[in-house]
């Protein structure tokens, strides 16, 4: 019988944010598959526990990734860490998961803290729907089509940062969205100097003009105000036959406007108007 991957999340700064399953997990398994061995080691030692690792990140997966592949056929389980937070989430893991689903191999996940809805929890932006953009690129020309492409995009927009790229996104942000669009910079979560700044772009931009940036960084950039649909010739025709059947019902022409305009989801005072 094979064994199974255990994706594992493990604290993005603060330890007591590992959960008693994670530690289980990690002392059960028969190896630990790590982004990097020292980063977990620290941790290993930190819940006393002791276990072969080895590594496994972006420039090795696809050398390591058969021979993990190979050891939990034979019937280990292994427990997949990154440095910090989910793995898969701009991290190494989802190139694991894939081979195992792959292979018929069980995996299953120990859910821990993922930086990017840790700050999108705080950010008070709005977070019913948003999208997770990851890095940007270095590469000038990728990292505009990828701003070019957000455009018009209505949902929240989390992305990760360096410290030391902060400033040129911020500027590039600007470029693309605007002085007054409305960015969070979440920085050092769950860390003694966690730090939540709520700003427009040109403030973010000034403040950092002056400021250095220090330390792990989310930004989350509100969405664009929704776009305002014109409503077609058909649904306006549409609308006021609404209303003409609703003032022959006898309903005053306020209330038969109201009703249409909700039905065929035009501007109400537009067809008031149109109706008179
Ligand atoms: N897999 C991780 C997760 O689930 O959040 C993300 C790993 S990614 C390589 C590292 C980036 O996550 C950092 O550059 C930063 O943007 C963000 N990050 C990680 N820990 C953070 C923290 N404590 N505070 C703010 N941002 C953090």
């Amino acid at each position: 019988m094979s064994g199974t991957l255990y994706l594992v999340g493990t604290p993005i700064g603060n330890l007591g944010d590992f959960s008693p399953r994670a530690v289980e997990t990690l002392a059960a398994v028969d190896f630990i598959a790590a982004e990097d061995t020292r980063v977990t080691l620290r941790l290993l030692n930190h819940f006393e526990i002791k276990k072969p690792m080895l590594s496994y990140y972006e420039h090795n997966k696809r050398a390591r990734g058969g021979e993990i592949l190979r050891r939990l056929e034979a019937g280990e389980n292994c427990a997949l860490v990154s440095d910090a937070g989910m793995p898969s989430i701009s991290d190494p893991g989802e190139d694991m998961a894939a081979l195992c689903a792959m292979h018929g191999i069980p995996v299953t996940v120990v859910p821990g803290p993922c930086a990017a809805i840790t700050a999108l929890t705080l950010s008070a932006l709005p977070a019913g729907r948003f999208c997770f953009e990851g890095f940007l690129s270095t590469a000038k020309k990728s990292r505009r089509e990828h701003l070019a492409a957000l455009v018009g995009e209505e949902r929240t927009m989390i992305f990760y940062e360096a410290p030391h790229k902060l400033r040129a996104t911020l500027a590039d942000l600007r470029v693309q969205f605007g002085d007054d669009r409305a960015i969070v910079l979440a920085r050092e979560l769950t860390k003694l100097h966690e730090q939540v700044q709520r700003m427009t772009l040109a403030e973010a931009n000034k403040y950092y003009e002056e400021n250095n940036p220090r330390g792990e960084y989310v930004l989350l950039l509100a969405g664009s105000p929704p776009a305002v649909k014109e409503p077609a010739a058909g649904d306006m025709e549409q609308a006021r036959a609404l209303v003409t059947g609703y003032m022959e019902q006898g309903i005053p022409r306020v209330e038969a406007v109201k009703r249409a305009a909700k039905e065929a989801g035009v501007p109400r005072a537009e067809l008031y108007k149109a109706t008179l």
